[in-house]
Formats: structure tokens, sequence, C-alpha cells
């Protein structure tokens, strides 16, 4: 973990209105949040309560309505290849292949490559998600999980120091999900980026996060501190007391907000 003291995110008093002639609905209502440089954060709550809502603010893609979201101190004015983004589902070019969709990413990322260069690069990432043999498909020849390794590898080709996830394996079958958890939380200690990855899976965030955030409806409801070290294996992890306090902490948070005393959908 390569934490630093600078925010390099800050979310002050943030609120977000959904408005239309007729209605308008709150979905973000006093938003308070610094992430450091370095830091991984995931945002965890259910289903409505706000989570996609405050990641596309941070991309750039929806505006506040009323408070600030600030990159580095800047405002945040709309999208940037700063900021990588990956959402659910796999939001790959159907007409390129895997490598295509990498050699896209890399293209944005502003820096000059010759083609050579540019190529070696796409495999390095195809090879990081340990999809180098896949380069020449299309995405229709691709499993979900493979797809969204792809999509991961064309954000990571991105090179920019943040990225945001917004339940990025959602729809991967639950081993898969393990893989692709891991080597993210690999990555990002590796490269020290800044994460803010958005999920309704406690044990994602455990394995995940250096901090946590759990969202009830409009609200931060609390933030808990994940003390373990990067790189992180679940099946070590889930041994663990602390990892059963976290856990027991969590679901009890999740309770409290939700009323949802199932656990349906916390992967609980
Ligand atoms: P989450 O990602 O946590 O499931 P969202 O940020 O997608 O939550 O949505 C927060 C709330 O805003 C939900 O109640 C949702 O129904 C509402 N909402 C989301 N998108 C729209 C929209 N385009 N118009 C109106 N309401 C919306
Ligand atoms: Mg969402």
């Amino acid at each position: 973990m390569t934490t630093s003291a600078a925010p390099i995110l800050e979310l002050k008093g943030l609120c977000y209105d959904y408005a239309d002639k007729k209605s308008r609905f709150t979905a973000l209502d006093g938003i308070d949040l610094s992430v450091r440089k370095g830091e991984f954060v995931c945002v965890l709550g259910p289903s409505g309560c706000g989570k996609s809502t405050l990641l596309r603010i941070l991309a750039g893609l929806n505006r506040a309505t009323a408070g600030e979201a600030r990159v580095r101190n800047q405002p945040v004015k709309g999208p940037g290849t700063d900021r990588a983004v990956v959402f659910q589902g796999y939001s790959l070019f159907p007409w390129l292949t895997a490598k295509g969709n990498v050699l896209f990413g890399l293209k944005q990322n502003g820096r000059r490559y010759t083609r050579r260069e540019r190529n070696e690069a796409a495999m390095r990432y195809l090879r990081a998600v340990g999809l180098e043999e896949a380069a020449d498909r299309y995405p229709k020849q691709l499993s979900g999980g493979m797809r969204q390794r792809v999509a991961v590898a064309r954000a990571l080709a991105l090179e920019s120091e943040i990225l945001l996830m917004d339940e990025p394996f959602g729809a991967v079958d639950p081993r898969l999900r393990t893989e692709l958890q891991e080597l993210v939380s690999k990555l990002s200690s590796e490269e020290g980026k800044t994460v803010v990855f958005v999920t309704h899976d406690i044990h994602e965030a455990i394995l995940l996060a250096d901090r946590i955030v759990v969202m009830e409806p409009g609200h931060i409801a609390s933030v808990v501190d994940v003390p373990f070290p990067h790189p992180r294996v679940l099946s070590d992890l889930s041994k663990t007391d602390e990892y059963e306090r976290l856990r027991l902490l969590l679901t009890l948070a999740y309770y409290e907000k939700t009323g949802n005393l199932t656990g349906e959908g916390a992967g609980i």
C-alpha cells in the first residue's frame, strides 16, 4: 500500500437529484469523502443507495446538483483520461479483438508509442489478466469472465492513476470472480493506483479495500478501515479472526441501514 496524506479525490457536501419535468428524486444528499493517493476504497451498500451515481459523478459523467467533486484539487468538469472506468457488463467494442480493445485504451493514454511499443504494451496488459492467448479473439468469442478481464486490461492500458469500478464482477461466476478480485488487488497494489470500487458484496469489499465506505440511501452510514496488507488471497484471509470481526461489523451496518434481514445481495 502506497498511501500518502494528500487527497487525490474529494467529495464535499455532494448532492445529486434525478429530476424531470414532473418529479425530483434525491439520490445523494450531502456526501463528504476524501480518498488518498494510492488508496483502495470500496463503496458498499444495497441496491438503490446511490453508489453508481457517486461513481458517475467522480467519472465526470453526471454533474453534482450541489456540493462538489474534485480530482487533484480541481473541480471535475467531465470525463478524463486521468480516470479509467470499468462498469458492470462488458462494454467492449464488439468490432475489435481483445487486443484491439486494449490498444484502444493505449491510444487514449496520451503517451507516445511506436507501433511496436504499443503492440508490446497491449500484450503485456493482456498477459497481466491472463489472456495473452485470446488476443485475436472478438468479444463474442470470449466467455463473460474473459470479456470482463479484457475490460480490466483496457482500463489498465489507460495508465491512469485513478481507477473507478462499478460492480465490475457482478455478472461473473463465483470462481472466476475471486480470481479477478485477487488480480485487481495485486495490480492495484503493484502499480499504486487509487481505486474507488463499488460493490454490494461484503466479502469483495474486505478482500479489496483499505477503507470501506458503507452507504445507506443518499448518505454515508459509516467508514471501516481494513488493516490487511496487499495483495490479499481470500482463502487465507477468510480464516482469520480479524476477517470474521470485519464481516460481522459490516453485516450489522448493512442490516441496520437496510432492514434487509436476509442479507440478500450482500454476499453474506
Ligand atoms: P446503486 O448503484 O446503489 O444501486 P444508483 O446510484 O443507481 O444506486 O441509484 C440511486 C437512486 O437513484 C435509486 O433510487 C435509483 O432508482 C435512482 N435513479 C438512478 N438513476 C435514475 C434516473 N436516471 N432517473 C431517476 N432516478 C434514478
Ligand atoms: Mg449501481
